[in-house]
């Protein structure tokens, strides 16, 4: 792939290591590249960050057809900049656009821009504790047209945001409502794709969740609203006796890439380990039991989050008495030390920028 460079002039000032928040700033350049039939992704470029100027019948705007990723580059102590198994997020966003019918991108071509984005802005990788630079890939439908088809023309951008420390308040077990008015996806549907509409659906969900005094959303199935299957936009894990469980990946789910290392780690250090269904009344009588010791979420944004309660109903469960738990804090250290290259990358996770 041919990549034109051309960076800003003039830069931004770059916010103090303190004053970070999420999602609020972004970087001097970003990555671009277009798509049409005759020509395939093309004119792949490193520019100014700047706005997208749209016809107003541009056909994301109307019916969706757009997906995104989200991953990190971590600062280490010793001045590198790194990725976290980057790879698996390139490769998931094009299962996205198969789900989406998007033209497939070169998942190696899309890696190698986005560290030479990274080289070009790694002034803006933030290097106190727990901060990071968030990465946005995102691919978007471009058509000026009404009517629902799939999009001839597309266009790919990468831009970077750098961001705080998740935790800034502390590792601290939050309250989670669990929903039966309300799902997330549906067997048959798009759950499995990181695509737009699955986070407007989500919203008035977690609206309601907060206005009730919880932070998130547990989603049950969209068939029988039983089994369980996220937890806001995380995936989900249990503790139950000696067993760490997370539900099975059944099309509505995300794949996440935290998921995935919780799972490899976990069996790696000798646990009892199981992808299975799990259902709300399982994990209720698991309490009423006493054997429910651990419930946690694992993303990219925060890693780990430990849930200390669960409301279902009337019924409202606490777990391990507000304290995080020792599961839940073993993987919450060592993946993160992976990350900013503190521990020793056992599985082949580090993708080194520089
Ligand atoms: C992105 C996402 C996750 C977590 O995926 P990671 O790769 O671990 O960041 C989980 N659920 C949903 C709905 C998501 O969008």
């Amino acid at each position: 792939m041919e990549l034109t460079i051309t960076t800003a002039s003039t830069l931004k000032p770059k916010p103090a290591d303190d004053q970070l928040g999420f999602g609020t700033l972004f970087t001097d350049n970003m990555f671009s590249m277009d798509y049409a039939p005759d020509q395939g992704w093309h004119n792949a470029r490193i520019e100014p960050y700047q706005s997208i100027t749209m016809d107003p019948a541009t056909m994301v705007l109307h019916y969706g057809q757009g997906v995104f990723e989200g991953l990190k580059a971590y600062h280490t102590e010793s001045g590198a900049i790194q990725l976290f198994r980057p790879q698996e997020n390139f490769r998931r966003l094009n299962n996205s656009c198969r789900m989406l019918c998007i033209p497939s991108f070169d998942e190696a071509d899309a890696l190698n821009a986005l560290k030479e984005l990274l080289r070009i802005e790694r002034d803006w990788v933030p290097k106190a504790p727990e901060t990071s630079l968030y990465i946005r890939p995102t691919i978007v439908a471009m058509d000026p047209f009404l009517g629902v088809r799939a999009s001839h023309t597309y266009r790919f951008f990468i831009i970077l945001s750098p961001v705080g420390a998740y935790y800034a308040e502390g590792f601290n077990p939050v309250k989670i409502l669990v929903t039966k008015e309300y799902v997330r996806a549906v067997r048959g549907g798009v759950g499995e794709a990181k695509t737009l509409g699955n986070y407007a659906a989500s919203l008035l969900a977690g609206e309601k969740a907060q206005k009730a005094g919880y932070t998130q959303v547990l989603w049950l199935d969209g068939v029988e609203q039983r089994y369980i299957e996220e937890v806001g936009s995380m995936n989900i894990f249990f503790v139950i006796g000696d067993e760490l469980i997370t539900p099975e990946l059944n099309g509505s789910i995300l794949p996440g890439i935290t998921r995935d290392s919780v799972l490899k780690l976990a069996q790696s250090w000798g646990m009892r380990v199981s992808e299975r269904k799990v259902g709300i009344d399982e994990v209720i009588k698991a309490h009423g039991d006493g054997l429910l010791t651990e419930v946690f979420g694992s993303g990219t944004a925060a890693v780990i989050s430990p849930v200390g309660e669960l409301k279902y109903d009337e019924t409202v469960i606490t777990i391990g008495g507000g304290e995080v738990g020792p599961v839940s804090q073993k993987l919450f250290d060592a993946i993160k030390a992976i990350q900013y290259g503190q521990g020793e990358d056992t599985m082949g996770w580090i993708e080194p920028v520089d």
